[in-house]
């Protein structure tokens, strides 16, 4: 069976683990084939950044990219917890298991989804069972899913976040299975109480901390030229939607990404921060024929036309005058050869 291919780099929660403050980056552009319909997953553009933040002393976060043997990509961000091991181990140990599934999985995207993050979330339990020094691990989990059929999926559990980012705006694909989560869903206060409510930590899904797991899977609207992210919460506590927004819009994922922990850390890095950037090109199965960067918009055309227009009345004024001063000349001594008279510019 063909194993994932993990894009991203593995040292990330070693590091992490190991208490060392480092950042690991990767990031890839692919061009490929057209899909028949949708997203074709091999021309996506992508990024992806771990932080440790300014406050902790390791990394439990964890991310990876798979890529299946028919051409599906894989996303996923893990925000681990339970102690200065348990966090990272569980956060690794169900990034793995879901690139494990993925790679080798016949089912459709959702039930592979469903399938993949249940194997999680049973081998990080069991591994919690077995050992005492991780017993109560667990971690959130986000996926998203480019099918090779050109569809989208979001799956997750917790609340590591995933965000559809377009010209209309920004749009969580995700609700937070946490208690402000909650809290806001029952309008019991505002999405900016949450991100500074002293419960803001406590989440009500986690991978592996029961046996068996409530999981979310959704089919996301996608379309060419759209950005998506996904990210833990280290990046939406201290930066707000409406700056993700713009980040991600207006940078390639590699410099979205660098800006994103960027500005986590700049506000004070509380907690580990980690960002994946995905951006479908315009070219997409589904795109306009015509690229914005091609259309001229309605003024520069109608400026480009009086510029014509003016040129084509000078050129005109000019041959009458030609025309006027030659044939008044040559009038006196009778028709002769002149270059002027056969100008084809008369009229
Ligand atoms: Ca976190």
């Amino acid at each position: 069976m063909h194993a994932a291919s993990p894009i991203a780099s593995a040292e990330k929660a070693e590091a992490g683990e190991q208490g060392e403050p480092e950042e690991s980056v990767e990031s890839g552009e692919r061009r490929g084939v057209r899909s028949m319909s949708g997203i074709d997953p091999s021309a996506i553009d992508c990024a992806s950044l771990t932080s440790t933040g300014q406050v902790r002393s390791s990394n439990q976060d964890y991310f990876d990219v798979f890529e299946s043997a028919k051409g599906d990509r894989l996303f996923v961000v893990a925000d681990g917890m339970g102690g200065h091991r348990g966090g990272a181990t569980a956060a690794r140990v169900a990034t793995e298991t879901i690139g494990e599934v993925f790679a080798s999985a016949n089912a459709d995207a959702a039930d592979t989804l469903f399938d993949a993050i249940s194997a999680a979330n049973a081998r990080v339990h069991q591994i919690s069972v077995d050992d005492p020094e991780l017993r109560g691990m667990g971690t959130t989990v986000v996926c998203m899913l480019f099918g090779s059929d050109g569809r989208v999926w979001v799956a997750h559990v917790g609340d590591s976040r995933a965000y559809r980012l377009h010209r209309e705006g920004v749009e969580q694909l995700t609700q937070d299975h946490s208690v402000v989560g909650e809290m806001v869903r029952r309008g019991l206060i505002t999405r900016e109480e949450a991100d500074v409510h002293p419960r803001r930590n406590e989440i009500l899904r986690s991978i592996g901390v029961e046996a068996e797991v409530d999981i979310d899977v959704a089919q996301v609207v996608a379309t060419p030229g759209d950005h998506f992210l996904l990210c833990s919460d280290g990046l939406t506590g201290p930066v707000g939607d409406h700056e993700i927004g713009e980040v991600v819009r207006e940078n390639t994922p590699q410099a979205a990404a660098e800006r994103l922990v960027g500005m986590a850390n700049a506000r004070g890095g509380p907690d580990n921060v980690t960002v994946q950037v995905v951006a479908v090109p315009e070219t997409g199965a589904d795109a306009r024929p015509a690229t914005p960067a091609r259309r001229s918009d309605p003024a520069k055309r109608r400026a480009t036309a009086l510029r014509w227009l003016s040129g084509a009345a000078i050129l005109l004024a000019a041959a009458a005058t030609t025309w006027f001063v030659v044939s008044n000349l040559a009038a006196p001594d009778g028709p002769h050869d002149s270059p002027a008279a056969e100008s084809p510019t008369t009229p």
